[in-house]
């Protein structure tokens, strides 16, 4: 008996990696909407059915037939469209203008990993409530509460959009940081923000360490520190992440950290100041996503010079006029009062509108291109049969306004209803335990 348990035990660990019990189908829900966005298309089809069974979509059209004993959800009067994504978010790092004056490096000191996890958790129903389904968190989540996040979200404790999330940051010595020499000698201070990566093997040591602990991607400072990487490093970052099927984002801040980045074929660029045409144009060629993080104006507590601002613009502006594959992208980690993290999200809008993309490709980048950044674009986003059930709907039309999004009245996620006329009514999304599997790690 000792060993057939001990057998069942070791099995039970070494299962680690597998995916989420498939649940049996549960009931059927039948959403009728008035007007259905497909951001593929950039067009609204009227009076469309959306037939729910479980987690996924079963069937889409005018005339599906809606079985008897199914719920009815009358989106009538809205349009309905898949959920949103932010390519850029940090859901465990909020830094205030109390009492750490918003200078980050205070809040890795002063708050520890169980209550950013916490934080982030309530972030992430800030997120899911303004309609984002999918955000991938790029590191600064303290010693893995970003994984911590994601495994309650998927393991069912918890509501939050789905999360592709980075572990920690990997960069050459010190990260994005400039730690003192007494910091450095014990690494006992700010030191779970960033991994330290300065020759082959620490890199490939540093990506294992990642993929041990949840990462869902690999995110590295390019050129965070003046040795920064080159593409033959990053290029070894690429292979090492391959392995395990995962892909590199670059926070990159120098037109030499672009090149090199861009030169290795690295799967996302995270930050727009360091890109100008010519790099757009080989970004263009090679297919690399674009994460601009383009801030705002009129940001409470976070100014951003006007002069900084039309440069922004402009480099988003000359990305699209580049066809360089856009994702909206946030980089959001701060507190700003009376907003949600999901509100502050959604004024990023701003500067897309300012740069003067038609709305339809706006919603491409903040829908379909997300999905792709995030690879989720087999399985989950669009609203299409066999898909995950993830959908919102707001009163008005983002194709006509795209500040209709701001309005998200309505959020499913995996076929439960988290949200219903403006209001987040998220209890069949808390449970006493993992209830879709406690081997989802
Ligand atoms: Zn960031």
């Amino acid at each position: 008996m000792r060993r057939i348990l001990l057998s069942l035990i070791v099995c039970a660990v070494c299962g680690g990696f597998v995916a989420a019990q498939q649940p049996a189908p549960g009931p059927v829900t039948a959403i009728r909407a008035g007007r259905l966005l497909d951001p593929e298309a950039g067009r609204v089809l009227t009076n469309q059915i959306i037939l729910i069974e479980g987690t996924r979509i079963r069937d889409v059209g005018p005339n599906v037939a809606i079985p008897a004993g199914a719920q009815t959800i009358d989106l009538s009067a809205m349009t309905v469209l898949p959920g949103l994504v932010d390519a850029h978010n940090h859901l465990a790092l909020t830094y205030k203008p109390e009492p750490e004056s918003n200078i980050y490096y205070y809040t890795y000191v002063a708050e520890s990993t169980a209550l950013r996890a916490i934080q982030a958790a309530s972030n992430g129903i800030q997120m899911l409530a303004s309609g984002f389904t999918i955000v991938r968190d790029m590191g600064n989540n303290a010693n893995y509460a970003d994984t911590a996040l994601r495994q309650a979200i998927e393991q069912g404790w918890i509501p939050g959009p789905t999360i592709i999330n980075s572990g920690i940051i990997i960069g050459g010595m010190g990260g994005q940081f400039f730690p003192t020499p007494e910091m450095v000698k014990d690494h006992n201070i700010v030191y779970p923000e960033y991994l330290d990566a300065d020759t082959p093997d620490e890199i490939v040591k540093a990506v294992r360490q990642n993929v041990l602990f949840g990462a869902r991607v690999i995110k590295i400072c390019v050129d965070c520190k003046p040795y920064g990487y080159t593409a033959d490093e990053i290029r070894l970052f690429i292979r090492e992440a391959a392995k395990v099927g995962m892909k590199v984002e670059g926070h990159v801040q120098t037109p030499r950290g672009a090149d090199a980045a861009i030169e290795a074929g690295i799967w996302s660029i995270a930050h727009s100041g360091a890109l100008d045409e010519a790099k757009h144009k080989l970004m263009a060629q090679k297919g690399i996503w674009r994460a601009g993080t383009e801030t705002p104006t009129g940001i409470a507590g976070h100014p951003v010079s006007e002069q900084a601002y039309q440069r922004t613009v402009a480099g988003l502006k000359n990305a699209y006029d580049n066809k360089v594959p856009l994702t909206f992208s946030t980089d959001a980690d701060y507190y700003v009062a009376g907003k949600t993290r999901g509100e502050l999200c959604l004024e990023f809008l701003k500067t897309w509108k300012d740069a003067g993309i038609p709305n339809a490709d706006i919603l491409r980048a903040i829908t379909i291109n997300g999905y792709k950044v995030s690879e989720t674009e087999k399985t989950r986003g669009p609203i299409k049969a066999g898909f995950s059930a993830d959908l919102i709907a707001v009163p008005g039309n983002p194709l006509d306004d795209v500040d209709a999004l701001k309005n998200v009245r309505f959020v499913m996620k995996d076929g439960q209803v988290f949200k219903r006329d403006g209001v987040m009514t998220p209890a069949a999304f808390f449970h006493g335990g993992p209830v879709n599997g406690w081997r989802i790690r």
